[in-house]
């Protein structure tokens, strides 16, 4: 088998992997990325902002330091990190809050300064940013730094050394349908979401948690698995728009308006006029929308026929039609041109709440080092930084977790060398890597749709006892050993992607249902209709996931105490939202 060298191996190619990539090359460290697409054009962060403009975010007194136009001078970073802190319903790890703020103005500015004919749209604290210019940006920094780029090739497995650092990983050329090993002093995981467990999501193809089930099964310690952002106004059908969130993205003004299948308004019917408002004009909407949409389809069966329920924009004349075009002006152009008129034309498209973001993922430390030795993680397959919701930028996130796990991992390699690898586990990782073509004969594709029901029926937008133990049961009741190739073939071999993706999502299904019942109440987007509160007593605590088993360690509060006693789910939304420096 090939063994390819390195200093510093990368996994993954998104703004996390790239950020890392260059961090670790002006550390002095040859650097390798393996990514499963293409070095430029996969993950989420091409999609973020929906291809429109992504958020990326700091302190709005540091904004008004860049001098594009945008800022607050009475902000602060101590504001900023308090908010954080309560829009993830204080869970959060308050060190990686503290990372991201410090670090996020110097992230911003490099995209600003890189990227001269920028006109930033946005406002005190956020500036709009197609992902496909920070790529842009982050790929043009690996190339000038030499940075080696292996396209095509999915992560199998970690590979440690005899002592259990890690020391690389192995992976499957996919074009080829060849196993290669990387030997490496550091390895950094980037390898984004888990959105492929879950039947209906907004990310792109190819995110199977393969990072995250790496990690896992290399022994690692998880946190907050359960935590799950789900998008509402994300498209059902047509096929060819499935996926997109542009009606979210559009949806934060009063035209917009949400009915089911027989053409009612149901927001009210779920949530307190109070809520309502806040669903339709603060950035908390994503969970309390996607939660009077699962009421109205799941609880009360008044869906559509592809399980969701009807956006539509609604206009007082042609004038309030103009100004709302001259709004959202990529409205007036090409596809999203072709869905505005879709809306106008069928009064309303169908849409439900996708899976988006993964808030839990691999325990980190602040230099972005995991619990194994060697092993160093970034951007969305990490958990801690937002605790139980996201209200603040993903984007800003991967590029400054990018930046310090890429310095932590060329320092890292520098002191340790590189270490041989353990020939037992290299074995070991390609003969489990094979076994689809020894094993059974199933089509795989099947047990990808089986994760993804189980999965989404019992880890979705809301959750119970009796949903999550049936769907745990569910999922360790599926056994891939009856599943293989299709084709023996090894090139381009789709059914063995598909065993291979599976084994993974399997993996992070239980994390994710484990976790999820471990956690007796509602917080943020972790939603239950069985403990239908926040409770400050008993659960301000982290899930850690290792090795099968969950254990519960109390929130380290530090200069950010948290009000005890329990209150309402929505109560403490709104009490929460009550407290920001911005509302
Ligand atoms: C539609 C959409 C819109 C969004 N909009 C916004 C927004 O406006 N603002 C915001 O802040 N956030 C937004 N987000 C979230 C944000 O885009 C992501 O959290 C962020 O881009 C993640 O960056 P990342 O580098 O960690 O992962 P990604 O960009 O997802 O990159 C992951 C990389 O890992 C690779 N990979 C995956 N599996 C393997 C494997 N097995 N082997 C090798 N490589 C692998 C992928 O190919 C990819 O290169 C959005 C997300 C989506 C889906």
């Amino acid at each position: 088998m090939k063994i390819i060298k390195t200093d510093v191996l990368i996994v993954g190619s998104g703004g996390a992997g790239l950020r890392a990539a260059a961090a670790a090359a002006d550390g002095g460290a040859k650097v390798l990325i393996v990514c499963k697409g293409k070095v430029n054009r996969s993950g989420s962060t091409l999609l973020a902002g929906a291809n429109v403009s992504a958020d990326v975010m700091c302190d709005g007194r540091s904004m008004a330091s860049m001098n594009i136009g945008i800022g607050d001078e009475n902000d602060s970073k101590e504001k900023f990190y308090q908010d954080i802190i309560l829009e993830g319903v204080y869970l959060n790890d308050r060190a990686l809050v503290k990372q991201y703020v410090e670090n996020a103005p110097t992230v911003i500015r490099e995209i600003v300064e890189n990227n001269k004919n920028l006109h930033p749209k946005g406002d005190d604290r956020e500036i709009g940013i197609p992902g496909s210019t920070i790529i842009d940006t982050y790929y043009k920094m690996i190339k000038e730094r030499d940075v080696d780029v292996i396209e095509d090739s999915s992560l199998l497995d970690l590979l440690k050394a005899k002592d259990g650092n890690v020391a690389g990983a192995l992976f499957l050329d996919l074009l080829r349908g060849e196993i290669f090993a990387v030997n490496a002093g550091a390895t950094v995981l980037a390898t984004g979401g888990m959105h492929n467990c879950y039947s209906f999501t907004s990310g792109t193809t190819g995110l199977a948690g393969e990072g995250q089930a790496a990690a896992i099964r290399a022994g690692a310690e998880m946190t907050d698995m359960e935590m799950v952002t789900f998008c509402p106004g994300v498209i059902t059908h047509p096929m060819k728009w499935r996926g997109s969130i542009l009606p979210y993205i559009i949806h934060t003004n009063d035209e917009f308006r949400l009915r089911n299948a027989k053409g009612e308004e149901f927001m009210d019917r779920h949530l307190p006029q109070s809520a309502v408002d806040l669903a339709l004009h603060s950035e908390w909407n994503k969970l309390l929308l996607c939660y009077a949409m699962y009421k109205e389809v799941v609880d009360e069966g008044r869906g559509d026929e592809w399980g969701g329920v009807s956006f539509d924009l609604e206009f007082r004349d042609e004038e309030h039609e103009k100004a709302f075009l001259d709004r959202y002006p990529f409205l007036k152009t090409g596809t999203c041109n072709e869905m505005f008129r879709y809306i106008k034309e069928h009064r309303g498209i169908p849409v439900y709440g996708a899976a988006h973001y993964f808030d839990g993922g691999i325990m980190v430390d602040p230099s972005f080092a995991t619990s194994l030795r060697g092993l160093f993680a970034a951007g969305e397959c990490t958990g801690g930084t937002f605790g139980a919701n996201r209200v603040s930028a993903a984007t800003t996130q991967m590029l400054v977790q990018g930046f310090e796990a890429g310095k932590s991992a060329a320092a890292y390699a520098k002191e340790t060398g590189i270490r041989e690898l353990c020939p037992n586990c290299l074995e070991k990782a390609e003969a489990d890597a094979l076994r689809p073509f020894s094993e059974g004969a199933k089509d795989p594709r099947t047990l990808k749709k089986k994760i993804n029901e189980i999965v989404s029926a019992g880890a979705g937008v809301v959750r119970n006892e009796e949903g999550m133990k049936k769907a745990l049961s569910g999922i360790k009741a599926l056994d891939l050993s009856v599943y293989g190739v299709t084709t023996s073939l090894r090139e381009y071999n789709r059914s063995w992607m598909d065993w291979l993706e599976s084994r993974s999502m399997l993996v992070c299904a239980e994390a994710i249902l484990k976790s999820s019942l471990a956690r007796r109440e509602s917080r943020g987007v972790f939603i239950r209709s069985d403990y239908f509160y926040t409770d400050n007593d008993e659960f301000l605590v982290w899930t850690r996931y290792r090795d099968g088993e969950v254990r519960l360690v109390p929130v380290e509060q530090g200069d950010y105490p948290v009000p005890g006693g329990r209150l309402g789910y929505i109560e403490n939304i709104e009490a929460v939202i009550k407290r920001l420096s911005y509302s």
